[in-house]
């Protein structure tokens, strides 16, 4: 088996056009929010986090070696993408998830009331069960940009399985 770490902070700001930040997007989710992420993806803070769980879990480059914030490609791309090229590196190296779980971190929105279709979406992207799936959302006590509702920060941890002949 192997595990793999993940972090990822973006910056928050009010949206386009007022600021510069884009449509809320966590786990794949769209959350209306009054800001959002500054990014040159689509900012998921979440999706990253995993992608970079599991590609340092099998000891691989990390998402912003793989996927350059300066590659015009990428710009407002949809980070599913990231964390499919992710899968598809696990699978062809043996491995499946055993488990994975995420600490979102952020004031606002509340985390709470999406976690169920966020665990289910990041499943399928994982080509995993729900139940290899945990998210937990928590706020920083009002403190540092992550409290004053500047930034939006995620660890995940993931285990990583050999892959079974029926997976
Ligand atoms: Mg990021």
């Amino acid at each position: 088996m192997r595990i793999g770490h993940g972090y990822d902070l973006h910056r928050l700001d009010a949206l386009k056009p007022q600021g510069s930040g884009r449509p809320f997007v966590l786990g794949g989710v769209r959350i209306d929010a009054p800001r959002g992420p500054v990014a040159h993806s689509d900012g998921d803070a979440l999706l990253h986090a995993v992608t970079d769980a599991v590609l340092g879990a099998l000891g691989l480059p990390d998402i912003g070696q793989l996927f350059p914030d300066q590659d015009p490609r990428h710009d407002g791309a949809d980070s599913a993408a990231f964390l499919r090229d992710a899968v598809d590196r696990m699978h062809a190296a043996g491995f499946q998830i055993g488990n994975i779980d995420c600490t979102v971190i952020c004031e606002v929105p509340k985390v709470g009331p999406h976690k169920e279709s966020i665990a289910s979406n990041i499943a399928r992207l994982l080509c995993c069960g729900r139940d290899q799936v945990n998210v937990k959302g928590k706020t920083h006590e009002r403190v540092d940009a992550v409290g004053e509702g500047r930034a939006i920060e995620v660890h995940v941890v993931a285990l990583l399985v050999a892959r079974t002949a029926a997976s």
